[in-house]
């Protein structure tokens, strides 16, 4: 099959599979509470030549997020034969990425509601190789927010993206490619879909993940890929001033992948391209 893979899972939380449907076709009612007030979460996994990267950390991930938004428990096993479903329905392609999406389903029924969404990926070349315009924003609150608001969700992948996709909005009207958040009191964050990461005297880094920012797979993965390569890693407070003196930086993630950054607030900084080179092929060769 060439257009877009469809699965709707009988029940996310259980064992009872999935039927496919026709991309074309709606799978939710208006009254799904992941239409009407965003609540539920996702995982976007990138598929390279059929494998699903990182699959075990993304379905992990899947479970903590359910477990911060107090959603049933996703049946991981029923998710995993869906994810592999999805990509047996469609024509191999070099990248393709899947959609993982859990709502708590029709208000009043306690019965949450989920699908699996498989489509080729669009070519990521240019800001792979070329790099990325980043802009600064601000977050809005300081990087304790984890431990002294926990009901903010930050850490879940949630469907509640319509501040991380204003942002990108923010960044593209400011001449930007994407956009990179700081806390109040002056930590780098996260991208609005991306972590950041650093080359800073010698060593990978990245901000520490207990400051209210997703736990990102491609983040780990590259951690892993620069251990093998013999450059030390680790999770640090950063400021805007580590990143303008880095002499590497990048936003990473699923689907793009890692994405150097070649300037800040419109002042331009050195990319390095034979490293991206060589982490975008660590990254495509993960068989897991
Ligand atoms: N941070 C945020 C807010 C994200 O939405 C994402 C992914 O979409 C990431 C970080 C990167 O996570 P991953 O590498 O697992 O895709």
């Amino acid at each position: 099959m060439t257009s877009p893979v469809l699965l709707l899972l009988r029940d996310p939380s259980g064992a009872t599979g999935h039927d496919a449907v026709a991309a074309d076709q709606p799978v939710a009612l208006a009254t799904d509470l992941g239409i009407t007030r965003g609540d539920g979460i996702f995982e976007t996994i990138t598929v390279v030549d059929g494998i699903p990267q990182a699959l075990d950390a993304h379905l992990t991930r899947l479970a903590h997020s359910a477990a911060l938004l107090e959603l049933p428990r996703p049946h991981e096993p029923a998710w995993r034969e869906a994810v592999f479903a999805a990509i047996d329905a469609h024509d191999e392609v070099a990248e393709a990425f899947i959609k993982l999406v859990y709502s708590r389903g029709i208000e009043g029924s306690g019965v949450p509601t989920g699908w699996v969404w498989l489509q080729p990926s669009a070519d990521f070349t240019r800001e792979r190789t070329e790099g990325i315009d980043v802009v600064l924003l601000d977050r809005g609150y300081a990087s304790t927010i984890a431990t002294t608001a926990p009901w903010l969700l930050q850490g879940a992948k949630t469907l509640s993206y319509a501040l991380n996709r204003a942002a990108i909005r923010e960044a593209a009207r400011r001449g930007a490619d994407d956009a990179l958040f700081v806390s109040t009191d002056g930590y780098l964050l996260e991208g609005p879909t991306a972590n950041v990461l650093l080359r800073l005297d010698g060593r990978i880094v990245t901000p520490k993940t207990d400051l209210g920012i997703l736990a990102g797979t491609t983040q780990q993965s590259i951690f892993e890929i620069a251990q093998v390569n013999g450059y030390p890693t680790s999770y640090e407070l950063l400021t805007p001033a580590d990143l303008m003196r880095a002499d590497a930086a990048w936003l990473v993630s699923s689907v793009r992948n890692a994405a150097p950054i070649r300037s800040v607030d419109g002042v331009a900084r050195a990319i390095d391209a034979e490293l991206t080179q060589s982490i975008n092929a660590g990254l495509a060769a993960r068989t897991a």
